[in-house]
């Protein structure tokens, strides 16, 4: 067991902190390079103790010998060349860059990917990866744990997750997870297996709750375990033909004419992999339905009332997400309230799995972790901050351990190199139902033991050849940091903290500029992305504001036709759709920048309004060493671009 570290007060510097990045100034480099070469060195060692007794296939001589020599010149060109054309990437590591989901590597995942790459283990399977594949697992436990799961593979019920190459795939196989659970009792039903307690009709086949499907899964496994060898053959055979993977969508509705095709309910927030995921997996966008919210959360009324269409016109909902941390807000749906909203419609006879899209803030669950796993309350929680975190905030992180599955993207708040994206569900049982072979005709009704069982884990995701280096790095990050609040959660603290005094800034900031500039932030951030909308004084045209704005978008972009450093800050837009925030929230906001409504045009771009937006997750936007705020300098930048005669007089003439 790991001594707890004692947490800094607010504003103080966690020198934790200081060891875990390479820095932005490169500071670490000593530490990363000591760990590269160690451990590459650690390889060549084991390549050379395999079998001793084979001599060196490389002839030392060759290193001398003029294709040699073409060979390296060629590699070291092309190298040089690749390392220069790296410059203009994007300054990820730099607490001046606060545009997109994006920010610094943790040096234990950074090297323990660097470390695995040159033995480059495959996931898929264990005949290719014997040591990552158990990682990969055993980070989907983590996780688990960290979201409130039961996490322990002793238990019957115990929770799973894997990686994905992201959070889009996640989605996608949450998608098939919830379809899976629900076709599968309608399967059962037309099997006509006897002996099997099943639901009356393919309606309320379609709506067993997921703990129902589990029980009657395992009902099944262990009749079929007790046939004999022929019937099992044929029984199996039987319900398989049934099922809606074997089908196909188009054959399953048509053999179950009552039977609509499900909706996905998803708030208008939702990322578009929703979309995606509908499309891939045959559904069609358009059962994608997406339910209106109250400042960019979902609304649990306008959610009520969709629900009770559905019992009315008897239409299936396959799957209700609600998005914990959204992509262009950063807010947090209720998702106790979405628990409550099924719970009602389940008294109706309507049931579906709920997913929380936690693709972005899923590590923020490390702040209302104990050590010991518990919950933390919100007073807790709230000592280290001025607003963070609000009851529904609260209430929505408390709620987490009783949804069905989550997409969490370790290669998002986790700091990790892309590639890792993670889904997990709340009951593994369920995870046979996307098994390519079903294994329990193989193990009979015992699943096996679980570590051994998702060995095969191309068995269940949705990828073949996956990346162990990456579940390494994943697992050895949360080894290092384990996902509690005294641990990793001292990362996002320092984010969630800077996220409070830019939200401050952006007050002061308003004021400031009064004079030439309505600013406003829309919506009080629910953690640390953070908006600002900009309308200049005596303009009331939205097609003039949203030039304004993107104007000064082109001053804080990439553009790989200026070098980097003529570039003071970097940050993102987005925009605030009528169709979205809803006319009363739309109104607020248009009031507040002195904006007059009939000007937002109904076709074109400027049928919303552009705002600025900020992803607070550097851990250095607050240099403590030297007494620099990333935060101040940003808002003088722009107080700097407002007052800016060019950029306004432009801007005017149009
Ligand atoms: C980023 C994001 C996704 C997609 O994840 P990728 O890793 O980019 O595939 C999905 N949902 C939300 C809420 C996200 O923020």
């Amino acid at each position: 067991m790991m001594a707890a570290l004692p947490l800094p007060a607010n504003g103080a510097r966690d020198h934790t902190l200081d060891a875990c990045f390479l820095g932005p100034y490169g500071e670490n480099d000593t530490l990363l390079e000591k760990l590269l070469v160690e451990f590459l060195r650690d390889h060549v060692y084991w390549r050379r103790n395999f079998h001793p007794e084979d001599p060196p296939a490389i002839a030392t001589a060759s290193a001398q010998h003029p294709d040699y020599l073409a060979f390296e010149a060629r590699m070291r060109r092309e190298l040089h060349q690749l390392s220069a054309a790296l410059k203009k990437s994007v300054p990820f590591h730099s607490p001046r860059y606060i545009g997109h989901m994006a920010s610094d590597l943790l040096l234990p995942g950074l090297a323990a990917q660097m470390l695995t790459l040159p033995y480059n283990p495959n996931n898929v399977s264990e005949d290719a990866a014997p040591v990552t594949v158990d990682m990969e697992v055993q980070a989907g436990l983590q996780l688990a744990r960290m979201l409130g799961y039961p996490h322990d593979p002793a238990l019957p019920a115990c929770a799973f997750g894997h990686l994905t190459s992201g959070g889009t795939l996640a989605n996608y196989q949450a998608l098939r997870l919830a379809l899976a659970l629900k076709a599968f009792p309608v399967a059962l039903r037309a099997a006509k297996v006897p002996d099997l307690d099943l639901p009356a009709d393919d309606w309320s086949a379609f709506n067993l709750t997921a703990a129902d499907t589990i029980v009657l899964l395992e009902q099944w496994q262990a009749w079929l375990a007790a046939q004999a060898q022929g019937e099992r053959t044929h029984w199996h055979k039987r319900v398989e033909a049934e099922r809606i993977e074997q089908r196909g969508m188009a054959d399953f509705f048509a053999v179950h004419p009552t039977l609509r095709v499900p909706l996905v309910l998803a708030p208008v927030t939702a990322h578009y992999s929703w979309s995606k995921g509908l499309k891939l997996l045959g559904l069609g966008s358009q059962q994608l339905h997406l339910v209106p919210t109250r400042g960019m959360r979902l609304d649990p009324q306008a959610l009520a009332e969709t629900l009770a269409a559905c019992v009315r016109d008897r239409q299936p909902v396959l799957l209700c997400v609600a998005v914990l941390g959204s992509t262009e807000y950063g807010t947090i749906d209720p998702i106790d309230a979405v628990l409550a909203a099924r719970k009602d419609a389940r008294t109706q006879g309507l049931d579906f799995s709920v997913h929380v899209d936690a693709a972005w803030g899923g590590y923020l669950a490390t702040l209302f972790r104990r050590e010991d796993g518990s919950l933390r309350s919100r007073d807790e929680v709230a000592e280290d901050y001025v607003h963070f975190p609000t009851p529904d905030v609260h209430a929505a992180f408390a709620a987490l351990g009783d949804t069905d599955s989550v997409t969490v993207d370790p290669h998002k708040l986790g700091y990790l190199p892309y590639g890792t994206g993670a889904f997990i569900c709340r009951d593994h049982r369920a995870m046979t139902l996307l098994a390519e072979r079903a294994d329990y005709v193989f193990h009979g009704s015992t699943p096996g033991d679980y570590l051994t069982r998702y060995r095969n884990l191309g068995q269940f995701v949705p990828e073949g050849s996956k990346s162990g280096a990456a579940a390494a790095a994943v697992y050895v990050t949360h080894k290092v940091l384990p996902l509690d609040h005294q641990h990793f959660g001292r990362l996002p603290r320092t984010t969630v903290r800077a996220a409070e005094i830019f939200t401050a800034c952006a007050q002061r900031f308003a004021l400031d500029v009064a004079d030439v500039m309505h600013v406003l932030v829309p919506f009080a951030p629910d953690s640390n992305l953070v908006c600002l909308a900009l309308n200049p004084r005596g303009n009331h045209d939205v097609a003039r504001a949203n030039a304004w704005v993107r104007a000064l978008h082109d001053t804080l972009r990439c553009d790989p036709s200026q070098p980097l450093q003529m570039k003071e800050f970097f940050g993102s837009v987005t925009t605030l759709r009528p169709d979205m925030l809803g006319p009363l929230e739309m109104q607020r906001i248009l009031d507040a920048l002195d904006l007059d409504p009939d000007s937002l045009a109904g076709d074109g771009s400027d049928d919303r309004l552009v705002i600025l937006r900020h992803t607070l997750m550097n851990p250095f936007l607050i240099d403590h060493e030297n007494e620099i705020s990333y935060i101040e300098r940003y808002f003088e930048f722009l107080q700097r671009r407002v007052r800016a005669p060019v950029l306004s007089a432009g801007i005017a003439a149009r």
